[in-house]
């Protein structure tokens, strides 16, 4: 076995490869960016070499710098991780040249299951059922077109070098295909800097579900079953299971035997993932394979009570294979959740900043958490916006799930915005927890999983109000420097006597004051919208507040923090869920002045491109139409119209390179 290995990746990934290696008694070392000086993963290793800029093309891609930084260290062999080096051919015979390992497949085997449309050219030798589709060398627009004709629509335009969903378009009919297949084209090359694609017939309501394999150079290979991952936004995962729901032992061994074939037909060693896509009536087709630990390896190990890691690095060090196919059992299920950094109101946005709050589930018998990230760092625009990956292990499908939305409901995130409330819809509701799963399930329940911004309730007014009285109190008392003394009570506040205040709100475009009465004995009465409430307050050693309202009582956690266009917003967590509100601070006039010319625009989301602008100064737009793509974090965004209004003017052109928070266009 080794006695060091480098990690060349960031993240979630590299912490938890850092995990099993520590448990092996395996030092480790990082490589980092600038962005990433201060990361968990730098934090978590024995050393750790800093290897370039932030952006992953000058650093975590730059596979001569990786190399050195393992001679030098002395590692012997180096954890790709996913993404970045991971499937990358040229970096596996580079280490090689180097006298290092590369923990993953051999270098043929990556370039085999390198392009999806040579990976469908092997697999249809080997017999393994395919997607109706095209995947020739030809690449003209009009033979893509006739292809696509003859396939039939819809039709799936899919990049050849492809993954994490780039590069991917539906097209519903012959007169949107041209434009599908530019976009696609132009994602493709960004991406990949290859434009190749292919094309699928597009599958309606079908299930991904994928085979984990394992293979050694002593000629053994497994599967170590199956993991359903239909829950997905923009053909990207979001939630991961194992064993798949409905899953029949008779289809498991054929699904199973399929990506065993299709291993060994390319000469496999290490851990991979063949993926199938399948209709509603069980048929499966090859679709690709992941040549590299797949993201949401955790649920396998969870139901078989292996860690892939160790296998990988047993495998890397000549060893074999710990365990033969019979010796493999499923036991009980096992769920994980991808915590973005993503706005699923605005079409899955990315959002960055930095994490000025995070509270993440506890780990336990029943609940793993893998993340790259504490509070206090920043979620940058360079790499992807993952969070966390929570994952739940319960004895049944039902069990896991309720788990699950629990866990959900208690995790705390402010600074950016995050799926956490869609993923807690969805693993209680009702149509998933009974088995309905596929591809289509986000897009086809959206009324029910979507928060819809509805008015903020009395509850909210009522938390929001004690989180500001007792602000007040801790300032006064800071300032004093004692709050039982008679300065405490003369500064305006008059915390223990009695007397009323006043905090007003801003909810969407409401303005509410909430009148509070302080009595005596500390308690306070609320004069909410519908009603009167008697409340009291105190803040807990963990910084939480202990509420009492009107008989009932539990904790929120309130975080206050100063928004984009200065304004100061109100963050509640409480009974499971998200709130928020606006101060409406009377002393700060620049606010209203923040607030008013932020709805007057459209700023950039993210640092990006503008690759396609649909307005120009003087269109009318009414609200939701699309006014520019934007292309940012290797992927294009279409901004729409905040609301009805007139262009007044557009302030950049197509292929004009935009800051984070810059003004796009502005309204009349
Ligand atoms: P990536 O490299 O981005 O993982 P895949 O080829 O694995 O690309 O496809 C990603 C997702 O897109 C799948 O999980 C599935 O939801 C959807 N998808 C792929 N092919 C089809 C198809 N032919 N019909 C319907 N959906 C598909
Ligand atoms: P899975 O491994 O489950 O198929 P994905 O395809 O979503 O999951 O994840 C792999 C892809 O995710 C990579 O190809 C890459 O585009 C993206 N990705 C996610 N996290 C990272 C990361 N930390 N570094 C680089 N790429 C990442
Ligand atoms: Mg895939």
């Amino acid at each position: 076995m080794f006695s060091k290995i480098l990690i060349a990746n960031r993240g979630e990934i590299a912490c938890r490869v850092i995990k099993t290696a520590q448990r092996l008694g395996i030092k480790t070392v990082a490589v980092y960016s600038d962005a990433d000086a201060g990361a968990r993963h730098v934090a978590l290793a024995d050393e750790a070499v800093h290897i370039g800029p932030s952006a992953a093309r000058e650093s975590y891609l730059v596979a001569d710098r990786i190399i050195a930084a393992a001679k030098r260290t002395g590692a012997q062999a180096i954890h790709p991780g996913y993404g970045f080096l991971s499937e990358n051919a040229g970096f596996a015979e580079a280490c090689a040249r180097a006298g290092v390992v590369f923990i993953g497949p051999p270098p043929a085997a990556i370039r085999a299951m390198g392009s999806k449309s040579e990976a469908k050219k092997i697999m249809e030798k080997a017999r393994v059922p395919l997607v109706p589709g095209y995947h020739g060398d030809d690449q003209t627009p009009e033979l893509l077109a006739k292809e696509a004709d003859r396939i039939g629509f819809p039709v799936l335009i899919k990049a050849a070098a492809g993954g994490g969903g780039k590069g991917m378009r539906v097209v519903e009919g012959a007169g949107k295909f041209a434009d599908a297949l530019a976009g696609a084209k132009r994602e493709a090359k960004a991406a990949f800097a290859d434009d190749h694609v292919l094309i699928e017939k597009y599958l309606m309501r079908p299930r991904h579900i994928e085979i984990q394999v394992f293979a050694d150079t002593h000629g053994n290979c497994v599967h170590l079953f199956e993991r359903d991952c239909s829950i997905q936004r923009r053909h990207q995962k979001v939630i991961e299971e194992a064993p798949a729901p409905d899953m029949d032992p008779d289809r498991r061994r054929a699904m199973g035997e399929a990506a065993v074939a299709a291993a060994r037909a390319i000469g496999y060693v290490g851990a991979g993932t063949v993926e199938f896509i399948a209709d509603q009536d069980g048929t499966f087709y090859f679709m690709e394979m992941n040549t590299r630990l797949q993201v949401e390896h955790p649920v396998t190990e969870a139901i078989t009570g292996q860690d892939l890691v160790e296998w990988q690095l047993l495998v890397a060090a000549g060893g074999k294979l710990p365990l033969a196919q019979e010796k493999l059992h499923i036991d009980g299920h096992a769920v994980e959740v991808r915590l973005y950094a993503e706005d699923p109101a605005r079409n899955f946005l990315p959002s960055t900043g930095t994490l000025m709050h995070l509270r993440l589930p506890a780990e336990g018998p029943h609940v793993r958490v893998d993340t790259g990230v504490r509070e206090g760092d920043t979620v940058t625009p360079y790499y992807d916006p993952m969070i966390a990956k929570v994952i739940v292990h319960d004895r049944d499908r039902t069990s896991a799930l309720r788990r699950m939305a629990a866990l959900m409901g208690e995790t705390e995130v402010v600074g950016v915005v995050t799926n956490a409330a869609l993923l807690k819809a969805l693993c209680a509701h009702p149509a998933f927890v009974g088995g309905e799963v596929d591809t289509g399930f986000i897009e086809r329940h959206r009324a029910e999983l979507f928060d819809l911004p509805a008015p903020a309730d009395d509850r909210t007014f009522a938390i929001a109000t004690l989180a500001r009285l007792v602000e007040w109190q801790e300032t006064a008392a800071t300032d004093s420097g004692d709050p039982h003394s008679p300065w405490a009570l003369q500064n305006g506040f008059r915390l223990l006597g009695e007397g009323h205040d006043e905090v007003r709100w801003k909810d969407g475009d409401r303005e509410v004051a909430i009148r509070a009465h302080r009595h005596r004995d500390g308690g306070i009465g609320l004069d909410l919208l519908d009603t009167t409430l008697e409340a009291r307050v105190q803040r807990a050693d963990d910084g939480r507040l202990a509420i009492w309202l009107g008989g009932e009582t539990f904790t929120a956690a309130v975080v206050r923090r100063q928004a984009n266009d200065g304004g100061i917003d109100y963050s509640l967590f409480a009974d499971g869920r998200l709130r928020r509100l606006r101060l409406v601070d009377p002393l700060d006039v620049t606010q209203y002045e923040a607030v008013a010319a932020g709805e007057a625009s459209v700023r950039s989301p993210l640092p990006g491109k503008i690759i396609d602008l649909r307005v120009k100064a003087g269109d009318t737009v009414s609200k939701g139409q699309p006014l520019l793509v934007l292309e940012a974090m290797k992927m294009e965004h279409t901004l729409a119209a905040p609301a009805d209004g007139t262009v007044k003017s557009v302030r950049y052109g197509v292929g004009e390179q935009v800051a984070e928070g810059a003004e796009l266009i502005e309204f009349e």
